[in-house]
């Protein structure tokens, strides 16, 4: 008897929603950095959480991937930072960056550090951390979603998927110019049967096929192009390993774009949902 109290009770609160508004968020902390991943550009794509501090904080500092429509949430007070690539110019440089970062948090200012996608992926959030670390102030890192996993959701590829991939690998195509050229041994990711997702590899396309082909890769192996991932002018291009340099000069496809190779790949062929 009590046995079936307890399980019509425990099915019952399955059925019933017990959290009907989201829970209560902490106010947003002076002094404080917070590194937040702002997504891949789709503003729906932005997590509550980094929507919360972005619209409360004091100081925004922005880099040029990150969500524009994140500008217009702050409050007017909110003093905004690019330090982004300018037009035919070079980024701000690291360093500058971080003592931004430090300068206006010891101002006691609440300071949102807003990157695109997610800021411990090829995002120079363990730098940037490091430093706060160091310099002893208090930070948050504020998760999001990643490009390989935005690209390939609005491509329509399952990046896994039981017949055809269980391994998922996410590399940078264009390495620290400081590191050693060869730093990536591209022939070593070429047979691991895993789905591969390449950032920032459009100018590097024709050494890292080559590599990948002289390390086995099968030359029909697909791979999915996704330019502007999320935005209404995403564009997805499939084609295989040996053709790929060739079709991304023909469709003049360029940054910032996701390469996906592996058999999932050509499921864009028929999963597409967001460009049709
Ligand atoms: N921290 C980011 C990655 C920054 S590196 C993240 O987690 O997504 C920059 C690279 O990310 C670009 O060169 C490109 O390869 C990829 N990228 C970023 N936004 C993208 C988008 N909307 N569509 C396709 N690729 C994108």
């Amino acid at each position: 008897m009590i046995h079936r109290r307890f399980k019509s009770k425990h099915i019952f609160s399955l059925l019933t929603p017990h959290h009907t508004s989201p829970p209560e968020a902490e106010p947003i902390r002076s002094g404080t950095v917070y590194l937040v991943g702002a997504g891949p550009g789709h503003p729906d794509l932005v997590t509550r959480k980094a929507y919360r501090l972005i619209e409360q904080c004091d100081a925004l500092v922005y880099d040029h991937l990150a969500c524009p429509d994140a500008l217009h949430w702050t409050r007017p007070t909110c003093a905004q930072y690019y330090v982004g690539k300018r037009a035919g110019a070079h980024s701000v440089p690291q360093e500058e960056i971080e003592n931004l970062l430090v300068k206006l948090a010891r101002e006691g200012k609440s300071v949102v550090r807003l990157k695109g996608g997610d800021p411990f992926i090829f995002g120079r959030g363990g730098e940037e951390a490091m430093r706060l670390r160091e310099a002893g102030i208090a930070y948050e890192v504020v998760p999001a979603v990643t490009a390989a996993l935005a690209a390939a959701a609005y491509a329509g590829i399952p990046l896994t998927h039981r017949s055809h991939s269980s391994a998922l690998i996410l590399l940078s195509g264009h390495e620290d110019p400081a590191k050693l050229e060869r730093a990536i041994e591209w022939r070593v990711y070429a047979k691991l049967n895993a789905t591969l997702c390449l950032y920032m590899a459009m100018t590097r396309l024709e050494y890292i096929t080559s590599e990948l082909l002289a390390g086995g890769m099968l030359p029909e192996t697909p791979v999915a192009v996704v330019q502007n991932a999320s935005y209404p002018e995403q564009r997805t291009c499939v084609t295989t390993v040996v053709k790929l340099v060739a079709e991304v000069k023909e469709h003049g496809l360029c940054a910032p774009a996701m390469v996906i190779i592996g058999p999932v790949a050509s499921y864009a062929e028929s999963l597409a949902w967001f460009e049709i």
